[in-house]
């Protein structure tokens, strides 16, 4: 379900995700979005915050969060870091900024489906990066069938880029989706964890920096 009041990007969602065999339900306002949500019952919902009227993108993200467990993605403008913030206190799951490609947004898109799904996670508690084999539900990392010890953070970080596999995720998204959005530390705390990581996993981690705006895996 897209909730967004500007047609066009609403349209170029619903393409983007039907390419890739999703169906797409569309609403333009906040009251419309949530009652479709409730008749419809969608696996995700993509809320715009900047929506017309009395009801904005957040109060649908915490009108949502009371009602209903839906997974929520929003969409925020470049400049709006707050909006982003508070929507994440408010329980959305990720974010995408505008103007965003295809390809991000259908990458986050799957990632939320794929941690909140649990029927898509049954049989699937494992991802593989390459060598690296993850065990979600055991917490366990092996290498070559070999186990590596990993702190619970480390672990946390190299799932959390593994379910994003091929994205470019910048530090403060990595802080927002491992420590939680209201973890106000430093950018430095990623890198921290990022080197222990490669110091443990060695060249087994294809991990790429991207130099100004974070790291990549796979
Ligand atoms: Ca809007």
């Amino acid at each position: 379900m897209v909730v967004e009041d500007d047609r066009h990007i609403a349209d170029l969602v619903e393409m983007y995700l039907r390419r890739e065999g999703f169906r797409v339900l569309q609403a333009n306002t906040a009251s419309a979005g949530l009652e479709a949500i409730e008749r419809e019952k969608p696996r995700l919902a993509i809320v715009d915050i900047g929506l017309p009227g009395d009801m904005d993108g957040l109060e649908v993200c915490r009108t949502l969060r009371v009602n209903s467990g839906i997974p929520v993605l929003i969409l925020t403008a470049r400049d709006a870091e707050i909006d982003r913030v508070v929507g994440l206190e408010l329980g959305a799951d990720d974010y995408v900024t505008k103007p965003f490609s295809p390809r991000e947004l259908v990458a986050r898109v799957r990632a939320i489906l794929r941690r909140t799904n649990p029927a898509g996670r049954s049989g699937r508690g494992r991802l593989s990066v390459g060598e690296i084999m993850i065990d979600i539900d055991r917490h366990e990392v092996r290498v070559k069938n070999e186990v590596v010890a990993l702190t619970a953070r480390e672990f946390d970080l190299l799932a959390y880029l593994a379910e994003n596999e091929g994205l470019v995720l910048s530090r403060r998204q990595l802080l927002d989706g491992v420590w939680g959005a209201g973890w106000y530390g430093d950018d430095r705390t990623v890198d921290v964890h990022v080197r222990q990581l490669r110091k443990k996993l060695g060249t087994a981690l294809p991990l790429v920096t991207v130099w100004g705006v974070g790291y990549r895996l796979g």
